[in-house]
C-alpha cells in the first residue's frame, strides 16, 4: 500500500443548520487517484474547499504529509504543494494559453513582489508556465487566445494552470463537466498520465471516467461518507449500490 499523503479525520462543515460535510474521514495515498462521487448537493465541492483551505472546517482535522493543516490559508496550502481547480473554469479568456499559465505560475512564487529577486523569479516562472502547458498537452497552443479554444481545451488549460503552480497534490472539481465524449476521454488520458507522479482527489460525475482511472473511491450522500476505500470494494458495497450506483 502506498504512503498516506492526505488524510481527513472527522471533517465537518455546517452552513447554518445544514451539515454540508458531516464527519468525513478519508485517506489519499501517494500517486493515487481518489475519486469523490455523489449526487448534487452531497458536499463534494465543500470537501474540496475544505481541503484547499478556501473554507475553514467546523470540526475535524486535515493532515497533509504528516502535518496538521486544519485552518491554514489557501495561499499557504498552495505553497505546501496542493493545487486545485474550480468547478467552473477560471481562465482569463482574452489572454493566451501561455499567459494564463504564466499568471498561475507567478501566483505560486514566494516573494514575487520583491524587486531584487525579479530576474531569478522570471526564469522560475517561465519554467513553471512552460511545464504546465506541456503537462496539460497544450504546448502547441501556447500563443492561442484561451477564449477562442473549445470548452474542453479551456478546461484542459485550467489543469495546466494548476500544474504551473508546481503542486505535488491535485484537487480537481469536475474537470470533465460539460465536455463531449472525445474531450472527456482526452482529459481521462491526461489524468491517467498525471496519476503517475501526482496524488489526486477527483470530484467527478462521469462514472466511466471514474471507474477507468480511480484507485480509491469515496461516496458521499447528504454530507455523509457512505463508503470509502479501494475502487472495487466500494463499487460492490451493497449500501453504495442501493443508494447511488443502482444496478
Ligand atoms: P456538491 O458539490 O456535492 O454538489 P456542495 O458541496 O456544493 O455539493 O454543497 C453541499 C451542500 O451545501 C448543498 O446543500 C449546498 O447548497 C450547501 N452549500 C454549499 N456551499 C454553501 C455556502 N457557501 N453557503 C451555504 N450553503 C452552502
Ligand atoms: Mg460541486
Amino acid at each position: 500500500m502506498s504512503a498516506i499523503i492526505l488524510e481527513t479525520r472527522g471533517l465537518t462543515k455546517t452552513f447554518g443548520g445544514l451539515k454540508a460535510v458531516n464527519d468525513v474521514s478519508l485517506q489519499v495515498g501517494e500517486c493515487e487517484v481518489h475519486a469523490i462521487i455523489g449526487p448534487n448537493g452531497a458536499g463534494k465541492s465543500t470537501m474540496v474547499n475544505l481541503l484547499s483551505g478556501h473554507l475553514p472546517p467546523c470540526d475535524g482535522q486535515i493532515i497533509f504529509k504528516g502535518q496538521d493543516i486544519t485552518g491554514t490559508s489557501p495561499n499557504r496550502i498552495s505553497h505546501l504543494g496542493v493545487g486545485r481547480s474550480f468547478q467552473r473554469t477560471n481562465i482569463f479568456p482574452t489572454f493566451t494559453c501561455m499567459d494564463n499559465c504564466w499568471l498561475a505560475a507567478q501566483s505560486r512564487l514566494k516573494n514575487s513582489f520583491r524587486f531584487f529577486r525579479r530576474s531569478e523569479s522570471y526564469a522560475a516562472v517561465r519554467e513553471r508556465a512552460e511545464r504546465g502547458l506541456e503537462l496539460c498537452g497544450l504546448s502547441a497552443k501556447r500563443d492561442v487566445i484561451a477564449g477562442s479554444m473549445s470548452y474542453g481545451e479551456q478546461r484542459q488549460l485550467e489543469i495546466g494552470m494548476v500544474l504551473a503552480t508546481e503542486p505535488s497534490f491535485l484537487l480537481l472539481d469536475e474537470p470533465m463537466a460539460g465536455m463531449g465524449k472525445d474531450e472527456s476521454s482526452r482529459v481521462v488520458e491526461l489524468l491517467a498520465n498525471l496519476a503517475r507522479s501526482y496524488s489526486l482527489v477527483l470530484v467527478e460525475h462521469d462514472m466511466d471516467a471514474v471507474f477507468s482511472i480511480a484507485d480509491k473511491l469515496t461516496v458521499m450522500v447528504n454530507g455523509q461518507m457512505l463508503a470509502s476505500g479501494p475502487l472495487e470494494q466500494v463499487r460492490n458495497d451493497p449500501a453504495v449500490q442501493e443508494a447511488y450506483l443502482g444496478d
